[in-house]
């Protein structure tokens, strides 16, 4: 669905050589040739992150249960969680109030302190999560860094993703760290004013096609999609990318060819 590459036609196989994918990679990297800057989103992207809300999220609907049936509840909490981002942002502490108002709102103002008190706890178990890398990450950014200036952009809470980069073992890697409220093209305008580079020399790579990709390419930059199996309903998009600066990646290991030979 979001397979904006085309495929390469198969029956022009030459010499075991398919001439069309060659004439593709050599055009995508005469195209990535301005690149000077890779950036990296965090969640999902360099570790783990989306499952672990969602662990979370199925707690709360256990402990709710008893008020509305499980998709009811899921559905209460997205809703106000997206009427907070304005105000408390993407994090854990945001996630933590609003599950707090979506319990008081489905209960009718009846909800227990110590169903608060285990919400709060739930809110503290996921910061204190450990960080696990997705695969094949380590190898792809000590190769990457080599020949480009890596950074993170991500979104979240201060403190919650300084320590997590903090905790990765990955943090010496990245040039800079950029904790960004959101991923709006201004935003990503403002981060390479920052770098001081073009737009056409600065490449984002993560697993939101919203956050990570569209806004990015709508400045001019490139933008790379690595799926994760796992995403925030908020965060989804459905249509197909045709665009020259975008890359439909399977694996975060399939960027080395394209930006190094
Ligand atoms: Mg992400």
């Amino acid at each position: 669905m979001f397979n904006a590459f085309k495929q390469p036609d198969m029956k022009f196989k030459v010499n075991g050589c398919n001439r069309h994918s060659a004439r593709n990679t050599i055009f995508a990297k005469i195209t990535t040739m301005s690149i000077k800057v890779i950036a990296f989103d965090a969640d999902d992207t360099l570790w783990i992150n989306e499952p672990y809300f969602q662990e979370t999220e199925q707690k709360f609907v256990r402990l709710l249960e008893d008020y509305l049936p499980g998709h009811s509840i899921s559905r209460e909490l997205l809703q106000v969680e997206i009427a907070n981002l304005s105000l408390y942002g993407y994090g854990i502490k945001g996630f933590i109030l609003s599950m707090i108002e979506a319990a008081m709102k489905m209960s009718d103002n009846t909800i227990s302190i110590t169903v608060i008190e285990q919400i709060i706890g739930y809110g503290k178990e996921l910061l204190g999560r450990k960080i696990e890398l997705l695969d094949g990450i380590e190898d792809v950014l000590v190769q990457l860094k080599e020949r480009y200036r890596l950074v993170v952009a991500t979104k979240g809470d201060l403190l919650d993703q300084e320590r997590k980069l903090k905790n990765s073992g990955i943090e010496h890697h990245f040039h800079h760290i950029e904790i960004m409220s959101d991923k709006q093209e201004r935003d990503y305008l403002k981060l390479i004013k920052h770098l001081d580079v073009r737009p056409d020399e600065f490449l984002m790579v993560g697993n939101s096609l919203k956050s990570d990709v569209l806004p990015v390419l709508g400045i001019g930059g490139f933008g790379y999609h690595v799926p994760y199996h796992t995403t925030w309903a908020h965060e989804q998009v459905e249509h197909k990318i045709e665009h020259p600066n975008f890359r439909q990646l399977e694996n975060i290991k399939d960027i080395i060819p394209y930006l190094l030979t």
